[in-house]
């Protein structure tokens, strides 16, 4: 018997293909200099297999793309508008939806709406753009998540959740009336992809009633958090995913969704409530800022790929491929010893670049150096989460020096093969038994806002 484990493969058959283009390494080298070391930098056409993220760069469904075909393209009123609503409502358990561009239009919609000059938003770590929005709308983002979730080695099955001590202290402090929700982040993106127990959500909901504090979900990979409490929470193993989920929104008051991620589109969002006041103003905003709120922003087949999205997302088979795929490279990576964060999230592997090149200091961007390295050796496109993303201290103007310094490699949905992971896999693995032949970089270009996404480097 040739297998040493039952062997899996993907949910789906290939109908189209989009070609791959093969490079030298000479060309690779000369392409990520004049990129200036930054894999944002690159073109795509020059990237073989590219992990960059997974936001919008998934692979629809022929149910999907069929319905593209159904787009109402009307400007009020269109049919694929009501279809959306009616899976909100029964997959999320939301009353309400106004669709928006993309996730952060639904954040700029939602903060505005609830936020004031003075006001306190806690959440389960932060988010880039959820964050800007708070803080654009005048309020203080406090960040209530437990404190395992800042170590990259802590083995916690729901390592998202939100600390219960922490959120009490904020209610203390600064009292309910100044705190308008909690942002609940399911799963937590910026913790590696780590999920929240429905016990957690259940409880966190309760603190937050008492004291006239909303619920505001980010439900942007809520469907990988079910997945999650299915599989390791005491008494959901035979429930499904949609009923896990519906469960979970219905301890919220509200969402805000990336329809680029779990609902396997391209574009597209929406915010979703129970308040029928605070929809009337989100209806009333969007038509400023997005569009009229039967489209906000978005063309009728946009919404009816999200429908359909939704309804694909929740099926065992898909979600499970999902979560089993970006499992299968993190263990690849243990078992050949190869540092990184544990236990694997729903959405990327991290890899620990502080720890694989050691001889590199902080100062001299490790994860940078090893995200460019990576795409050198193999055309294999991962990014920075580490120092680089970190940026500056505003007062100070020193650079924070954060604990983890890693490389993340984001899992498109649908995208890649298992075969293309083991090329990752190889790549990473090579790179590693090499991997005290390269130096750090040195920082040529620095932009003064969110920095990682145009620095410029030079190897030193
Ligand atoms: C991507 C993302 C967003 C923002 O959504 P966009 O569609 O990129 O605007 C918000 N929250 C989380 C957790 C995300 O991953």
């Amino acid at each position: 018997m040739a297998f040493t484990r039952k062997p899996w493969a993907e949910p789906y058959k290939i109908k189209v293909v989009e070609p791959l283009k093969m490079t030298t390494r000479e060309y690779r080298l000369e392409k990520i200099k004049e990129a200036g070391y930054n894999t944002f930098l690159l073109r795509s056409e020059d990237v073989y297999i590219d992990i960059l993220t997974d936001s919008g760069t998934n692979a629809m469904s022929d149910y999907q793309w069929a319905g593209m075909m159904l787009g109402d393209e009307a400007y009020a009123g269109s049919k694929n508008f009501y279809y959306l609503e009616e899976n909100v409502q029964k997959y999320y358990s939301y009353k309400y939806v106004v669709p928006t561009h993309q996730g952060r239009g639904a954040e700029h919609l939602i903060s505005k709406a609830l936020i004031r000059p003075g006001h306190y938003v806690p959440g389960n770590m932060y988010f880039t753009t959820t964050r800007a929005h708070q803080e654009l709308a005048g309020g203080t983002f406090v960040d209530v998540i437990i404190d395992e979730a800042h170590d990259s080695q802590a083995e916690l099955p729901f390592k998202g959740n939100v600390d219960l001590n922490k959120f009490q202290a904020l209610i203390d402090k600064v009292g309910g009336e100044n705190i308008p929700y909690i942002t609940v982040g399911a799963t937590v993106n910026m913790a590696g992809g780590q999920p929240v127990s429905m016990a957690n959500i259940k409880a966190v909901s309760d603190l937050a009633h008492k004291h006239g504090i909303r619920v505001i979900l980010d439900a942007t990979r809520v469907t990988e958090n079910a997945y999650f409490i299915q599989q390791r929470e005491e008494g959901y193993k035979n429930k499904s995913i949609q009923e896990i989920l519906y469960e979970f929104c219905s301890y919220t008051d509200g969402a805000t969704v990336s329809g680029k991620k779990d609902v396997y589109t391209n574009i597209g969002g929406f915010v979703a409530v129970n308040d029928p006041e605070i929809f009337d103003q989100l209806r009333n905003m969007v038509v400023v800022y997005e569009g009229l709120h039967t489209y906000g922003g978005l063309a009728g087949r946009d919404m009816e790929a999200m429908s359909r999205g939704i309804e694909e997302m929740v099926q065992q088979d898909n979600i499970e491929f999902r979560i089993k795929q970006v499992e299968y490279l993190g263990n690849l990576l243990i078992e050949a010893g190869i540092p990184i964060v544990r236990p694997v999230g729903g959405h990327a592997v991290f890899l620990d670049a502080k720890r694989i090149y050691d001889h590199i200091p902080q100062e001299q961007y490790p994860a940078q150096a090893l995200a460019a390295d990576l795409y050198i050796h193999s055309g294999v496109r991962a990014m920075e989460r580490g120092i680089v993303s970190a940026g500056r201290n505003k007062e100070t103007g020193e650079e924070y020096k954060p604990k983890l310094e890693l490389v993340r490699l984001t899992i498109p949905r649908r995208v890649y093969t298992q075969s293309h992971l083991d090329v990752v896999a190889y790549s990473i693995i090579d790179l590693y038994q090499n991997r005290h032949e390269t130096t750090g970089l040195k920082m040529v270009y620095e932009p003064s806002v969110l920095r990682f996404f145009q620095a410029r480097f030079e190897r030193l």
